[in-house]
């Protein structure tokens, strides 16, 4: 007689391989995909999640058995499983680590899947006369009776301690006489109004009833129009239709996008709870709205990319606010796009999704030409108002102050003069990018990277902004012993302070990631803009995110020509969409607006371009030249990323999987570039060389990747050498 066919379970472990692991399911165990265990693994135990269960022989080698599972039910459905097993195979990330980014961190480390409900207590009717014989008997309980008929909603622990101190054994008492009971409550804020709706305008109802019909299928519906324009109202729109239907909604915004301000309104509009998923957050605060969500309590989860990940009931519609925002794209850890996996998620599912931008990406633009994306125009801003014009400034003759040319300044005292808000733009943080010796020419480099350390005045500092390391700046040139260090060229906390002595009359507020990590103080000095009066506001390419700025009458651009010598085969298009962001987010106030960009190439195609403002004219040629170049759009990339411990052991590994390609053959119409080493060959102390690939599609590009996938997904990773592999990576 054989055996009795016993079952196996493959599960995912949260490790940087591409595999998966089998263990002999317990007997009788009943377990179904997406619950987790805990797993012996090495000298101790991991958690893994079970993805499949299959029959097998259960006498194989070294199989070990569960040690224990940890959930009753599935704590990822069928179709999250599927999505993340989907995003693994695409971008070759291990399935392991993807899976658990759909897991909050308690669940991740193993913790019990507790129920995020929370008790709260609630007065039962009592008459009279019971009432008053408790009054004389138990004047505790009786002032905990008085408490709770304050607050019908049910009071939690925490309210009833502030109220009565020491509650307890109060309590206890009101719950076996019969006068109060415990219940389970969801930690939702939910607006105690009414759904409250503008009347939408016809350009906006017209959107909304394209849509409508199809949000029973698959599609991609892109909405173009500038800060302003209304697109938030039909996403509002669309999305009130889905949770009418008893449905869910996923809404994805930038990092910096996701304001109060934002979320309440969310609440305001649809009268149901919203909930919110960002990694300012802290874990308890992720865990509830992954909870909630996923027993689907609360219709709309808000959140930065992560939160695309996140399950629930019956999902009806995606929306991808701010679609080309480099923040979709994670960069460190697991390497996807969130928009792009969005589009999977929905294409697996048979909804739409919604993506808005007032500069939609140059993918969203190239996928116009496939059937199922759609585009609509948002021509008007709600309520008038226009972008202000821009006009460029010459400065290829004369000699910046602190970056600001004469006839810039002179526009900023007008403008102030007059009342006016301006906004500064400079992509440049700290004080001054570079810091040298005038006697020997020594100059501050980072000791771990190929890279300038910025002067950080205020902390009296160098920083390094690709590692982060520090140092104090030194008094005397380390090299030559002189006095005469200097610094050269201005970054905002710079441009701030020169403003500040320039135009002491007026505040001048500073955006950069070093001004909103403090960014109490921030959301104070953004509040005195909002209320109208004058001031300058000084930033980086945070300005062209989330906030908008109705006050600005003027936008200046400090320093445009960077991106025409930038090796990055997206800074046209990014400085497209920065320009045309930051000037459309101001000048809403009615007065007519002025944006000046300095330039010392006014006669440049794209700075011309740019002056007339029009974004499909602007992205026309650089779509025809990447397609002339097979770069992406029009082609898929892909980079694998070796760094060592020298340049000479980066190259040569990548010179290893060069080879296997070589002996294979490339299919037709597939490119190699590299191996070469990286821009910034030196970065955080370790070397680093890339090899990419191009092709004219995903298929070829499988294609040509499948003799590399047995070193790719085995990577043999030693401390010396890490290989890292991007699919769609925003560079090259
Ligand atoms: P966007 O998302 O394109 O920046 P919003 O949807 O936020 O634009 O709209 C900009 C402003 O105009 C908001 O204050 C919004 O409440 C208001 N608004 C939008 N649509 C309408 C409408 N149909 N009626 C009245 N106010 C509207
Ligand atoms: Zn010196
Ligand atoms: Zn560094």
């Amino acid at each position: 007689m054989s055996p009795p066919r016993r079952r196996i379970g493959r599960f995912a472990l949260p490790l940087p391989v591409h595999q998966e692991f089998d263990y002999r399911l317990p007997d009788g165990a009943e377990l179904q995909p997406g619950v987790r265990c805990r797993l012996p693994f090495g000298s101790g135990f991991k958690t893994g999640v079970l993805v499949s269960v299959e029959d097998g022989d259960d006498d194989r080698d070294g199989l070990k058995t569960v040690a224990e599972c940890l959930d009753a039910q599935p704590l990822l459905s069928a179709s999250v499983l599927a999505l993340a097993r989907w995003a693994a195979d695409y971008y070759l990330q291990p399935i392991g680590e993807v899976l658990f980014l759909c897991l909050p961190k308690a669940l991740r480390r193993g913790q019990p899947a507790r129920d995020s409900r929370f008790t709260v207590w609630r007065p039962l009717p009592a008459d009279e006369a019971a009432l008053q014989a408790l009054a004389r008997r138990a004047p505790k309980q009786h002032a905990a009776y008085l408490a709770l008929l304050d607050d019908p909603q049910g009071m939690s622990a925490a309210s009833l301690r502030e109220q009565l101190g020491d509650w307890r054994s109060a309590m206890r008492g009101l719950v076996a006489r019969g006068l109060a009971e415990s219940l389970q409550a969801e930690a939702l804020d939910w607006p105690q109004q009414e759904p409250d709706f503008p009347t939408l305008t016809a350009e906006q109802q017209a959107i909304v009833e394209r849509i409508e019909p199809q949000l029973d299928r698959f599609g991609s519906h892109l909405i173009q129009g500038v800060t302003g324009s209304g697109k938030t109202e039909v996403y509002l729109a669309l999305m009130r239709r889905v949770i009418d239907a008893g449905r869910q909604v996923i809404l994805l915004a930038p990092e910096i996008g996701l304001t109060p301000q934002l979320v309440e309104r969310f609440r305001r509009r649809l009268g149901r709870p919203v909930l919110l998923s960002h990694s300012a957050q802290s874990d308890a605060e992720r865990y509830r709205s992954w909870d909630a969500f996923r027993r689907g309590v609360a219709p709309v989860l808000i959140g930065t990319r992560s939160a695309l990940f996140s399950d629930c009931p019956d999902l009806g519609l995606i929306v991808v606010d701010e679609e080309h925002d480099p923040s979709y794209r994670q960069q460190d850890g697991v390497r996807y796009h969130a928009r792009d996996v969005a589009l999977r998620r929905a294409q697996q599912l048979g909804i739409p999704v919604v993506l808005g931008s007032a500069t939609p990406s140059s993918e969203s633009l190239y996928n116009l030409r496939r059937d199922h994306a759609q585009r609509y125009w948002l021509r008007q801003r709600v309520g008038g108002g226009r972008p202000p014009a821009i006009e460029l400034l010459d400065v290829s003759q004369i000699k910046p102050v602190c970056g600001c040319s004469p006839r810039l300044l002179s526009a900023v005292g007008r403008h102030l003069g007059d009342g006016g808000q301006v906004l500064l733009f400079l992509n440049r943080r700290g004080y001054a990018p570079v810091v040298m010796c005038h006697q020997c020419g020594w100059q501050a480099q980072c000791h771990q990277c190929d890279a300038r350390m910025t002067l950080h005045q205020s902390l009296n500092r160098l920083i390094c902004h690709h590692c982060g390391s520090q140092r104090p700046m030194p008094e005397t040139c380390p090299d030559c012993g002189a006095g005469g260090i200097r610094h050269h060229g201005v970054g905002t906390e710079q441009l701030e302070e020169f403003l500040g002595q320039r135009f002491p009359q007026v505040p001048v507020i500073r955006i950069d990631r070093d001004t909103v990590s403090r960014s109490r103080s921030l959301s104070v000095q953004l509040e005195t803009l909002h209320q109208g009066q004058p001031a300058i506001l000084v930033g980086t390419q945070m300005l062209a995110k989330g906030h908008d700025y109705p006050h600005i009458s003027l936008v200046g651009i400090l320093d445009a020509d960077q991106a025409l010598y930038s090796s990055f085969y997206r800074a046209s298009e990014r400085l497209i969409q920065t320009v045309l962001q930051v000037t459309g987010r101001a000048g809403r106030s009615g007065r007519p607006g002025q944006a000046l960009l300095q330039t010392a190439f006014p006669e440049h195609p794209l700075m011309q371009g740019l002056t007339r403002e029009d974004y499909d004219e602007l992205m026309q040629p650089i779509l025809k030249e990447r397609q002339l170049l097979g770069f992406p759009p029009a082609a898929r990339a892909v980079t694998l990323q070796v760094d060592a411990l020298s340049l000479e052991d980066a190259l040569q590994r990548l010179n290893g999987l060069a080879g296997q390609l070589d002996a294979h053959g490339l299919p037709d119409g597939v490119r190699r570039i590299g191996p070469i080493p990286a821009l910034m060959t030196r970065r955080i102390g370790r070397y680093r060389a890339q090899l990419s690939l191009l092709a004219p599609d995903v298929a070829r590009l499988r294609q040509a990747l499948k003799p590399l996938l047995p070193s790719l997904l085995r990577p043999r990773n030693r401390a010396g050498s890490r290989l890292t592999i991007e699919v769609d990576p925003l560079d090259l």
